[in-house]
């Protein structure tokens, strides 16, 4: 049953995560963790689970239903089951070699063919028959594993709210926040750049996740590209620097206007004549020339 399905860590080892975390827990994610996480939902999910199962032994033996009941809840619990609640040896013995097996393997639809006895000397009589009566019960048990996973996929991609999404959204907005720290001039980019960071850092921040991580994406790109071109000629390089440095020269200088006219103190020894206010310095376009 190992690596049935894309979990956080087979996810970490394709390299399309980042880490083998569990959404709903953070925890590392087995593909036991699937049905061992007690994160987000899953207990009631197991109780209800549980109670389908129940209800398909409406008519069944007891003991069986004890006993597979027990199966479930001393795996989801990590512990050994009680053995002793059983008084019917047989049934025991079943439990026995049913966990033996491999104490997951209930979950997966797997059963050891000592329940079949069993269950056809409590049918006789009826016209039933085990092999049905057996899928039937495991149909019911693979619901709560097929319901855990649902949930997982839910917490994993739709829900915003999940503690991975939530962990998400702050490495999210922190490369936000880096990326506004080097956006270009908006009026020196091309149109679809343009309008690629037009809106403020707080809009974009609000954004849903999803959406917030394909325009990271797309920022980046486009940063990239910028600073790609440097490596090409000098020219280039100098106009991109001016590009590049723009939005934060502005934010200084914004910064800077505040202190306009507070008069500078002389530096001796410098060599340079101060007039007296650094905002008196000669500008284009708000950039020091
Ligand atoms: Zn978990």
């Amino acid at each position: 049953m190992a690596n049935i399905g894309p979990v956080g860590s087979v996810m970490l080892q394709r390299k399309h995560r980042s880490s083998a975390q569990c959404p709903r827990c953070l925890l590392e994610e087995t593909n036991h963790h699937i049905l061992l996480c007690k994160g987000t939902d899953t207990q009631e999910l197991y109780a209800s689970g549980l109670h389908s199962v129940t209800e398909h032994f409406l008519d069944g033996p007891f003991h069986v239903e004890q006993a597979i009941v027990e199966l479930i809840q001393a795996y989801r619990d990590e512990r050994q089951p009680d053995f002793e609640i059983i008084d019917d040896d047989d049934v025991r013995s079943a439990m026995q070699s049913q966990w033996d097996m491999g104490p997951s393997l209930l979950l997966w639809g797997v059963l050891h063919t000592e329940w079949e006895d069993i269950i056809t000397e409590h049918l006789a009589g009826t016209r039933r028959s085990t092999p049905k009566w057996l899928a039937q019960m495991c149909n019911t048990i693979w619901e709560i594993t097929d319901n855990l996973w649902k949930n997982r996929n839910k917490q994993e991609h739709k829900a915003d709210d999940s503690p991975i999404n939530i962990q998400r959204n702050l490495v999210a907005d922190r490369l936000i926040d880096d990326i506004y720290g080097i956006i270009p001039p908006l009026r020196l980019l091309p149109r679809s750049d343009k309008n690629l960071f037009q809106a403020t850092k707080a809009q974009r921040k609000a954004k849903y996740l999803k959406v917030k991580l394909k325009w990271i994406r797309r920022a980046q790109t486009v940063l990239l590209a910028y600073r790609s071109i440097n490596a090409r000629t000098p020219e280039s390089q100098i106009l991109l620097n001016f590009i590049l440095r723009g939005r934060q020269q502005r934010q200084q200088r914004n910064e800077e206007q505040h202190q306009e006219h507070l008069p500078t103190e002389k530096q001796n020894g410098c060599g340079m004549k101060h007039v007296g206010f650094y905002g008196a310095r000669p500008k284009v376009d708000g950039y020091e020339i």
